[in-house]
């Protein structure tokens, strides 16, 4: 099955209002391919301005974390319908970043991915092992509980909804990036999951987005393995030239 694939480029704490819609216009400016979707996703204060100044555009919009309750008494928490009132399509869950300083666990992935699901907000799920975990020859084994705990409880009509982004911890800002057979060997990996957990066409569907110091130089070579389908991006999501430069390549 042919999967469109997903460039998106995560922002993280980077950009203002004014310079995030400011990139946004250059990356859709420099727009010149359809045959695949492009997400960005600001901080959460310049979404909304993001996505109305994207509205003439294909370029969609996300969210990079969100709270697992709609309303309430959760001071600072932002929360799926929040967001979906903003313009996003999509949402980040579980990133490393989460995960490693503000105690992101499996069950509080679940929470948030079941939140987004009630929202109609599409969960970009992150997983990855460590370097540690890698060496140690783990990485199957992380990957495999990451994704059951995250995806615990949910049938494979909610699973059609889900994205998965694998993002090996070790190579998140780190220029390093995993060699093409190692993305390709762990998406296979995490599609086999998918296959076995929920059924053959979830597998086959589910669009598996590699991250981890992807550039223009490397896009091409990654997004060209036929597990990869697409790319989460920091670092370079940052300019539209090396934004707009791995898009080119995909
Ligand atoms: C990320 O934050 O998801 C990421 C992959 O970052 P970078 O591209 O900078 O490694």
């Amino acid at each position: 099955m042919a999967r469109r694939l997903l460039i998106a480029g995560n922002w993280k704490l980077h950009k203002t209002v004014e310079e995030a819609v400011a990139l946004a216009g250059d990356i859709a400016s420099g727009l010149v391919r359809d045959d695949l979707d492009v997400l960005v996703i600001p901080g959460f204060l310049a979404l909304e301005p993001v996505a109305l100044s994207l509205s003439a555009s294909s370029v969609l919009v996300g969210g990079q974390n969100l709270f697992w309750e709609d309303q309430g008494a959760y001071t600072g928490e932002v929360s799926g319908p929040f967001l979906k009132a903003a313009g996003a399509r999509y949402v980040l869950v579980g990133h490393s970043e989460r995960r490693e300083y503000f105690g992101e666990t499996e069950r509080t992935c679940r929470l948030r991915v079941e939140a987004a699901l009630r929202s109609g907000l599409l969960p970009i799920l992150c997983v990855g092992e460590t370097q540690a975990e890698r060496e140690g020859g783990q990485t199957e084994g992380v990957l495999e509980s990451q994704l059951a705990g995250a995806l615990a409880g949910f049938d494979a009509a909610q699973a059609a909804n889900i994205t998965i982004a694998y993002e090996p911890v070790w190579a998140i800002g780190t220029g390093l990036t995993a060699s093409e057979a190692q993305a390709n060997e762990a998406h296979s990996h995490i599609r086999a999951w998918l296959g076995a957990r929920f059924n053959k066409d979830v597998a086959n569907s589910t669009r598996i987005l590699y991250g981890g110091s992807v550039k223009p130089a490397n896009a091409a070579g990654l997004m060209n393995q036929p597990e990869v389908d697409g790319a989460l991006v920091g670092g370079a999501s940052l300019s539209a030239e090396s934004f707009l430069g791995i898009i080119q390549a995909a």
